[in-house]
């Protein structure tokens, strides 16, 4: 064969590849309706109708969140979980929650609310970001088809004593194949929760339930707490936000670089919900998890740093969290302490007055300083709250008065 029919022949075999690789990228991606009808019965209890969603040329478009995915009937969106079924969106995890916990507030990680209470804790499959080192992907990769049909949850915590008197709690669970906001109130209630917590996942990605579960709980005396990764459209965000207490938003890095190469989106829409949720006064505190070569270097943390206390001001708690190997970074080591402590002392040199360490029980970072008198007003080790001076006060210093942003009563 001639050197020019060979390379011909090369090109071909890679065009053809290519075409196959793609085809097999858009079935995947883009399953026809029959596949949605098999795995959807139209009595599945967890398809209801989507909102933020406008009509597009032979298709919908999601307006949820700044993917704005186009969908082609019988498409799902890049979350997993969202659908064009009739020419309509529909959300395929109402009610289906994947993971419940009752935690303690410090686990989400959220320092200025209640401390030392119980948060109940959920999440449904599905994520619209795909971040590298996910600490949580068996949740946030997972499509709804792959969750197990029944989830055990915690349904009540009664109160019992110990020989010597002491008072302790013991968690009672349920098995349950599906988990209604009602539901969820009643179990958070039984269980002593102040509050019902929107995490583990992406929980812009199950809006509906989120949003239905919300406005029952603060009904109910429950706040709500939200933990995000913040890429969601400020009008879905805004229309949330009357029924949320406090929101938890994990800035992975700060670059578009970072944002695009870790987790396939972008840095921008970020910023946007964060100064979305400072416009609206709730109260936000934001996680910054440091992976050792991807987001750490003193610049980072310098840019991170200047750009809360410029637009979301001095009194914003920022946290940042040890990384531990996990998903596709199993490689990679865990964060060392020392550069949890450099990124703290660079944040606390920008002006914030509530920085902490996450993640590295011990290490000096966790408790709730005084900006004025520098006096510890929370003191914590890991999960437990070892003193709180902060809640008898509803939020002043004893020694000097010094208002403490949050929600202390
Ligand atoms: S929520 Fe985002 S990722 Fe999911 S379908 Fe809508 S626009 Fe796409």
């Amino acid at each position: 064969m001639s050197r020019g029919r060979a390379a011909a022949a090369v090109g071909l075999a890679v065009i053809s590849a290519g075409l196959a690789a793609a085809a097999a990228a858009l079935i995947a991606f883009y399953p026809p309706p029959s596949t949605f009808a098999a795995l959807y019965p139209p009595d599945n209890e967890h398809v209801r109708p989507g909102r933020f969603a406008a009509p597009a040329c032979n298709g919908v478009q999601c307006r949820l969140c700044p993917w704005n995915c186009f969908l082609p009937e019988g498409a799902r969106g890049r979350c997993k979980v969202r659908i064009n079924h009739g020419g309509k969106i529909k959300t395929l995890v109402y009610s289906q929650a994947a993971a419940v916990h009752v935690d303690p507030i410090e686990k989400k990680p959220v320092y200025h609310m209640y401390p030392g209470s119980l948060v109940y804790s959920l999440a449904a499959p599905g994520c619209n970001l795909s971040c590298k080192g996910c600490q949580n992907w068996e949740l946030s990769q997972l499509y709804p088809e792959q969750a197990p049909e029944r989830v055990r949850v915690p349904s009540e915590l009664a109160l019992k004593f110990a020989p010597d008197g002491r008072p302790y709690g013991e968690l009672r669970t349920e098995e349950v194949s599906g988990l209604s906001p009602a539901d969820i109130v009643r179990y958070a209630k039984a269980t002593r929760s102040r509050a019902v917590a929107y995490t583990y996942s992406e929980p812009a990605v199950f809006y509906e339930y989120m949003y239905d579960t919300a406005r029952l709980a603060h009904e109910n005396g429950l706040k709500n707490v939200l933990v995000s990764a913040g890429y969601i459209n400020p009008k879905p965000l805004a229309e949330l936000l009357p029924y949320l207490d406090v929101v938890k938003i994990d800035l992975k890095g700060f670059s578009e670089e970072f944002y695009r190469g870790y987790t396939g989106g972008r840095l921008e829409p970020v910023k946007l919900a964060l100064l979305e949720l400072k416009k609206n006064r709730v109260l936000t505190e934001a996680v910054n998890l440091v992976i050792p070569g991807l987001n750490d270097s003193e610049p980072d943390f310098e840019a991170l740093a200047a750009w809360v206390r410029t637009n979301l001001g001095a009194e914003t708690p920022l946290f940042f969290s040890r990384f531990s190997p996990n998903y596709l970074l199993t490689e990679a080591p865990p964060t060392p302490l020392a550069t949890l402590e450099k990124a703290r002392a660079i944040a606390l040199k920008n002006g914030l007055k509530f920085v902490y360490t996450g993640n590295a029980p011990g290490q000096g970072g966790e408790d709730t300083l005084c900006p004025k008198c520098g006096r510890a007003l929370v003191r914590r080790h890991g999960y437990a709250v070892l003193e709180d001076r902060l809640t008898p006060t509803g939020g002043r210093c004893p020694w000097d008065g010094a208002r403490i942003p949050g929600i202390w009563k």
